[in-house]
């Protein structure tokens, strides 16, 4: 008998959270996956480190129950890669590591897994002779950012302009990897595979002389058995590119040899809940255990990313990042003008300005599309009565129910509570309910009754599509709805910032921002990042065919209270550089990130004082050791999060902050210790939980 460390998936206050020892006939070796009994219960483990000698009590040890047969072992930077993981964001190994692993493989036995197997490799013949013939001619540009990716390791930040041709810089690499070893493994993340139908269209054209099977995704939107099938294919090599979100970064790809990150910036990468890691930083780091190249590529990288690409300063430690940038748009296509609307000189509550509506009209004229901006769904995001001052607050959450006239709810859009709207006021009965701003569904209304007078080439009317959380959610809508925008069939798109990602709607010559505001001085130091991103980005959409944006150059309109604000004058001069070193100042001055290091611990418990009571005790805590260690690490007060109640639960958050990144993870690390003993006297907290690098404060 030799006794086995198996990796088990307990969480991290669970008594069991280290790798237990379980007998075996004979040694294992680590990464093959087992089935063990666990309590009453059995369940799927992954060996670890296995102890070479047999333990002294090996005998009164628990039997492995079956080693999966015919799944290969994972390999050594795998396990490496969840280990790191699961100590920086500070989960349980087991926990973290049997997360990333598809659900189905605990249920299906070892004769259903087999045929699994079989059945895939059978598919592997349909070759398309003809694949990856239809490459384009690359832009100067574009072959200058592929000799450097031929000839330096990275990582790389691929600062390329919307239209700028990333993709094609992405495609052309992979084929190169691809092609210089039979072997070799390709992972591209993507924000949102669901948003890009023509991205996944694109590579499994390029790639078809590859065969059907080499090309496989791996997102939350796949059934259990697609995800277990697809994972099985990167496992066992028969996938030669793997297109995924933000999960897929965590797969098993034993001959990984290039990592894209399109979008980088994308807040999407960053988990949110359980394990909230980032799937960009991860990645990173991945490149480097396994030796495969990393691209990270956006118009508008992430500042982190930008600041890391720096030029090299002599005298200083070299970047992390390499930079590598392709500022012009494919063909002759034009950036798209800023144009600003001050809104101070326009009438009170006006919603699409007046200047705004005549350019919509002429774009509409001319048989060209129009995307309009909103970042918020519903008909109004608040009924108010003006006799007794009632608004909709949700009973359970600390924010307004919103008014949908579609199907005339209230609804809340943080714990999903849904009313039907009040035929009079609930405080007193006044008939006359009104209410205050304006979402998606009545800017949809508007401009249909702003625009009726216009027609379709063919005399019929103007058709106004709205796409955002409500349109789009039974499954398949989402793709369904951005076709029918492609292909032309709708004039006049209303959207949240959802539509705002990479689609290429080509006919899209003008996109407006009715009320982007909000970011420009909120208390997150993020917003006004995110916010250029997504102005960019919505920009982006505009003016991608060269053939319409020469006889109109297309325009981005953004209706502002402050149109002077240096966000917007850097993005008129389409200048991510000058905006990203002006943020970045502040940033260092304020020693904000990247110039420092965050974690933020939250809290839940049913009152905001008992919440907030258990963070501060285990601030007290950390506090008595943190001068011995000598770290230099601040613990802010805890404070309420900025929406305090959700569901009638209360949540409090602290921050944690340090200069120096060893010294927060130290600090983390030893923390739990405190978390885990003061829950259990804190018996009114709910969850507790740590977000390390979290993106929004
Ligand atoms: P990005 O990802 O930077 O926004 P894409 O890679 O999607 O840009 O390219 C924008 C458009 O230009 C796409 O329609 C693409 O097919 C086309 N394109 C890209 N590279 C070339 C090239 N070298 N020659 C011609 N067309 C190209
Ligand atoms: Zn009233
Ligand atoms: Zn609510």
């Amino acid at each position: 008998m030799v006794e086995i460390a198996v990796l088990l998936p307990t969480p991290a206050y669970s008594r069991l959270s280290g790798p237990l020892s379980y007998s075996h006939s004979q040694a294992l070796q680590a990464g093959q996956l087992v089935r063990v009994p666990l309590g009453q219960r059995h369940s799927l483990g992954l060996v670890w480190h296995p102890p070479t000698t047999p333990a002294p009590q090996a005998m009164a040890l628990k039997p492995i129950e079956q080693v999966l047969e015919g799944i290969p072992a994972l390999s050594a930077q795998w396990l490496q890669l969840v280990d790191f993981a699961a100590h920086y964001y500070q989960r349980s190994l087991g926990e973290f590591a049997l997360a990333c692993l598809p659900p189905q493989l605990r249920d299906l036995s070892n004769e259903q897994l087999a045929r699994k197997l079989k059945k895939r490799s059978k598919i592997n013949g349909l070759q398309a002779p003809n694949g990856g013939l239809s490459e384009p001619v690359l832009t100067p540009e574009q072959a200058q950012v592929l000799a450097r990716m031929a000839s330096e390791s990275g990582p790389f930040v691929l600062h390329g302009n919307t239209g700028s041709g990333k993709t094609e810089v992405y495609l052309r690499r992979a084929a190169q990897v691809l092609a210089a070893d039979p072997q070799a493994q390709v992972l591209m993340l993507v924000p949102e595979i669901n948003l890009t139908p023509q991205l996944e269209q694109r590579v499994r054209q390029r790639f078809a002389h590859l065969g059907e099977a080499a090309i496989v995704t791996l997102h939350s939107g796949m059934t259990p058995a697609q995800r277990l099938d697809h994972w099985l294919s990167a496992h066992t090599g028969q996938a030669r590119l793997l297109l995924g979100t933000r999960m897929a970064v965590l797969a098993s790809l034993p001959h990984l040899k290039l990592i894209v990150v399109d979008e980088e910036h994308d807040p999407s990468y960053k988990q949110q809940e359980g394990a909230r890691y980032s799937a960009r930083d991860l990645a990173v780091y991945r490149g480097q255990l396994d030796g495969a190249q990393v691209i990270l590529g956006s118009a508008t990288p992430s500042l982190e990313s930008w600041h890391h690409s720096r030029a090299a300063v002599v005298g200083e430690p070299a970047p992390r990042y390499q930079r590598l940038s392709m500022p012009s748009r494919v063909g002759d296509a034009a950036l798209p003008q800023l144009r600003r609307v001050d809104m101070n000189h326009q009438p009170r509550k006006t919603l699409v300005s007046a200047p705004l509506l005549a350019a919509m009209r002429e774009r509409l004229a001319r048989r060209e599309q129009v995307l309009v901006l909103l970042n918020r769904r519903g008909y109004a995001p608040v009924l108010h009565c003006a006799a007794c001052g009632w608004k909709s607050e949700c009973p359970h959450c600390s924010a307004y129910r919103v008014f949908h006239k579609s199907d005339r709810t209230l609804r809340c859009h943080h714990c999903s509570l849904t009313q039907a709207v009040p035929r009079a006021c609930p405080g007193c009965g006044n008939q006359d309910i009104g209410s205050f701003g304006h979402g998606t569904e009545r800017l949809e209304e508007h401009l249909a009754e702003l625009l009726v007078d216009l027609q379709r080439a063919d005399g019929s009317p103007l058709r106004i599509a709205r796409i955002d959380a409500d349109t789009t959610r039974l499954k398949g809508e989402l793709v369904r709805q951005l076709a029918e925008v492609h292909d032309g069939d709708v004039d006049v798109l209303v959207g949240t910032q959802m539509v705002a990602k990479g689609h290429d709607f080509r006919r899209v010559t003008l996109v407006a921002a009715l009320n982007p505001d909000g970011a420009l001085f909120s208390s997150d130091f993020r917003a006004p990042e995110r916010l250029f991103a997504l102005l960019m980005q919505a920009a982006g959409r505009a003016g991608r065919d060269a053939a319409l944006s020469s006889h109109s150059a297309c325009e981005m309109w953004v209706q502002t209270f402050h149109p002077t604000h240096p966000l917007f004058e850097t993005l008129k001069q389409h200048d991510f550089a000058a905006f990203a070193a002006q943020q970045l100042e502040e940033r260092r001055q304020a020693g904000l990130p990247p110039f420092s290091f965050q974690a933020l611990v939250r809290a839940e418990a049913r009152s905001q004082e008992a919440a907030q009571a258990f963070l501060n005790a285990a601030a007290a805590a950390g506090q008595t050791w943190l001068g011995e260690l000598e770290l230099a690490v601040t613990l802010y007060p805890a404070v309420p999060m900025s929406m305090q109640r959700v569901a009638n639960v209360e949540r409090a958050q602290m921050l944690i902050e340090s200069q120096s990144r060893p010294a927060l993870q130290h600090f983390l690390a030893a923390w739990q210790a405190d978390l885990q003993h003061l829950r259990t006297s804190h018996k009114a907290v709910m969850r507790w939980a740590i977000d390390v690098d979290p993106l929004a404060i």
